[in-house]
């Protein structure tokens, strides 16, 4: 394991994979090209090591040549593609074969294949040393492609975190097992919050409960906290659209978090699908979601005890209680199938002392891989 910034990352393909695979790139883009002389286009920075190694694997004439563009900062693809380097001149009636170190996305591609919409070339190919085919768009395809790898962010041989990572001679992939997301399920009174304060301290995560968010904008007056107090007071679900937005800001204030325990959220199944895109698009995913199983009468009771302490509206009527309930049947339950499907549903006995309940969550998150 190395570590390169804040972050560590695992040993992921060897040096000779690597070469191995160009050795084989280099042959077929030969049997196409050995004829003419090719262009071939490295894309910086990512694909010097690359376009080095594939040189001196392909041995028959050919030019070379450079763009530079831009998209990732840290982990993730910012989306805008900088171009920091234009293509070379003279290209007219040349074979242009694009070396792009790792494709994923495709927001990368699109801003070559617009570089070199405007010059005569004879042919456009490309060639990916890395192929992300999980995610890519498939908006134009990929010529040459030297290993299809998943979606986890890699370092070395010419791929960078924030710049570290270049230098490697072998490829890394970032250790997720560093970063644990738990969704904590359960009806309301199941412990839900008394737990995540244990489990914050324990395994370093950042608790966010959408509850107590709302409770603070209610509190502090905010526009949000007074779209939501309607709907809090009855016991009904705020809209999703609020609700998810304000989660995402929550997660975007904690840029640095090891991970995160998710309270009360998701609570249906559009907050549940946002909930996976939005972690997807950061590299990030639930590793598990656990729920506390509790008895119904035993949560009403517990319920209308702290709402003698905290003073909480939704807690001191037993008709609001029953329909938080209903909401939970009708529009969070079914979600246990949702994680069900992804291998990601624990389950664990709300009942009995809280240290108790503590060490059977943390039993479940330290069986996770
Ligand atoms: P809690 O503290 O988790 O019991 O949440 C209290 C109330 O806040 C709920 O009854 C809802 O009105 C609202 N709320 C909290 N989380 C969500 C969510 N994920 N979706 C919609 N409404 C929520």
């Amino acid at each position: 394991m190395i570590k390169l910034h804040d972050k560590f990352f695992k040993p992921y393909l060897k040096e000779e994979q690597i070469l191995n695979a160009i050795a084989k790139m280099a042959k077929d883009i030969a049997k196409d090209y050995k004829d003419e002389v090719p262009l071939f286009v490295g894309v910086l920075n990512g694909a010097f090591m690359f376009v080095s190694d594939f040189l001196k694997a392909y041995q028959h004439p050919c030019e070379v040549s450079f763009v530079r563009l831009s998209s990732y900062q840290g982990l993730t693809s910012t989306g805008i593609v900088e171009t920091l380097l234009d293509v070379p001149e003279e290209m007219e009636g040349k074979s242009v074969i694009i070396l792009e170190d790792v494709v994923d996305t495709g927001r990368t591609l699109k801003q070559l294949v617009h570089l070199f919409s405007n010059t005569n070339v004879k042919e456009f190919k490309i060639a990916a040393l890395f192929y992300k085919s999980e995610v890519y768009n498939g908006e134009y395809p990929i010529d040459y492609i030297g290993l299809d790898i998943p979606d986890n962010f890699i370092v070395g041989y010419g791929l960078d975190y924030n710049e570290l990572g270049r230098n490697l001679r072998e490829v890394y992939q970032l250790n997720q097992a560093n970063m644990i997301n738990l969704v904590l399920f359960g009806k309301p009174g199941a412990g839900k919050g008394t737990q995540a304060g244990f489990l914050k301290e324990k395994y370093n995560l950042k608790h966010i409960s959408t509850g107590d968010v709302f409770r603070y904008n209610i509190q502090n007056g905010t526009d949000l906290g007074m779209l939501a107090k309607s709907y809090i007071d009855r016991g009904d679900l705020v809209p999703d659209a609020v609700t998810i937005d304000m989660l995402k800001d929550e997660v975007e204030k904690n840029p640095d978090a090891a991970g995160f325990i998710f309270d009360g959220f998701p609570r249906t199944a559009a907050q549940a699908e946002a909930l996976d895109n939005f972690l997807e698009s950061k590299n990030m995913r639930v590793d598990a979601t656990i729920a506390l199983e509790a008895d119904d009468d035993i949560l009403v009771a517990r319920l209308l005890e702290r709402g003698k302490v905290s003073g909480r509206s939704d807690d001191q009527d037993e008709s609001k209680i029953r329909n938080r309930f209903d909401e939970y049947n009708e529009k969070t339950a079914p979600l246990k199938a949702y994680y069900q499907k992804q291998g990601k549903f624990h389950s664990v006995n709300g009942i009995g002392d809280i240290d108790e309940i503590t060490t059977r969550l943390s039993q479940v998150i330290e069986s996770l891989d």
